[in-house]
């Protein structure tokens, strides 16, 4: 609970913040924004990723100090790991033997730290940082509010995803008082993608099948390859194929350089995602999922739209 985790962040003074391999919006807004909290309380913290910061997100206040790393180094007194859902996720080795702190909202997480604040009625992680911020005390500069908005408005597709309700706004609302400038954040998110991405686009729309509800793509990693993409340049694909109006439920699977599958599921609502997630060892959730699937393509789909035909009855 939030009070579990302030008292063991009062005891100690040193700390390294993380969160999951290949990391969104939620996960860096997050993760910069606590960082920051932290060192308002006078802490030392240090944000530790896997993987790079991807591109819309490198214009985000502190991300130039993220540490990208596979392994953890240094004295750190204690480990907050944010908007992940096990050890495992984050790719990083040495945090085994550390203080763990988790905070996270996904429906799929469960219990893996010393200290597990697992709230899934917030639609962000970031709405729990701020409540850490705010119970902490600590001032709301402009890059802590401009490193929460981005997390929530990302988290919740530009506030359009199932949850979002009056509490989502009043905590935009806080934040713009704060400082964070809507149209900047947007802009630095939505206007900023690689050519690679539109790339994929299109060979992803020319891979488009439909079935009733159901629509799903892929992108080969060939494809991946003649466009020189990156993994983050498939972030948001799939709500493309969830655009369609008779579609419920969408699909996008990515090859990988092994020949297994990335796969991202969308809902509009109907069909819990994250449970079908969860039966191929990801998770995620109601509404947005993810999981790996072996290949090669036609057995990985076929295995994932089976789950997703079978519907909302056997959830
Ligand atoms: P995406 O499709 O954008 O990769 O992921 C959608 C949501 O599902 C995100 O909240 C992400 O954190 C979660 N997610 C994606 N892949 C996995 C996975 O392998 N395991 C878990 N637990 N969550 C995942």
């Amino acid at each position: 609970m939030l009070q579990d985790v302030l008292r063991q962040i009062e005891r100690r003074d040193r700390f390294l913040l993380t969160s999951h391999a290949r990391p969104d919006g939620d996960a860096i807004g997050s993760a910069l924004a606590c960082c920051q909290v932290l060192r308002a309380m006078g802490k030392q913290a240090d944000v530790v990723l896997h993987d790079a910061v991807p591109r819309v997100y490198r214009s985000l206040p502190f991300a130039d100090q993220v540490v990208q790393a596979d392994r953890i180094k240094g004295g750190y007194e204690a480990a907050i790991i944010l908007e992940c859902d096990s050890v495992h996720r984050t790719r990083l080795e040495g945090l085994e033997d550390r203080f763990l702190i988790s905070i996270d909202h996904h429906i799929s997480g469960r219990p893996f730290a010393h200290v597990n604040w697992i709230d899934p009625h917030a639609v962000a992680t970031a709405e729990m940082v701020f409540r850490l911020a705010r119970e902490a005390g600590a001032r709301f500069s402009p890059e802590i509010a401009t490193c929460l908005y981005t997390a929530l408005m990302t988290d919740t597709g530009s506030f359009m995803f199932q949850g979002v309700n009056q509490h989502t706004f009043a905590l935009a609302q806080e934040l713009v008082l704060a400082g964070a400038d809507p149209a900047h954040c947007a802009r630095s998110i939505y206007f900023a993608h690689s050519e690679a991405k539109l790339r994929l686009l299109g060979e992803a729309l020319r891979n488009l099948k439909t079935e009733g509800h159901l629509a799903w793509t892929w992108v080969s990693h060939e494809h991946m390859q003649r466009w020189a993409a990156k993994d983050e340049d498939c972030e948001g694909l799939v709500n493309y194929v969830l655009s369609i109006g008779e579609v419920e439920v969408a699909a996008f699977f990515r090859e990988l350089p092994d020949g297994r599958f990335r796969v991202s599921l969308r809902s509009k609502g109907k069909l819990d995602v994250a449970r079908v997630a969860e039966r191929f060892g990801g998770g995620g959730h109601e509404c947005a999922s993810g999981c790996p699937v072996d290949g090669p393509l036609a057995s990985a789909v076929r295995e994932v739209l089976q789950r997703l035909r079978r519907g909302p009855s056997v959830q």
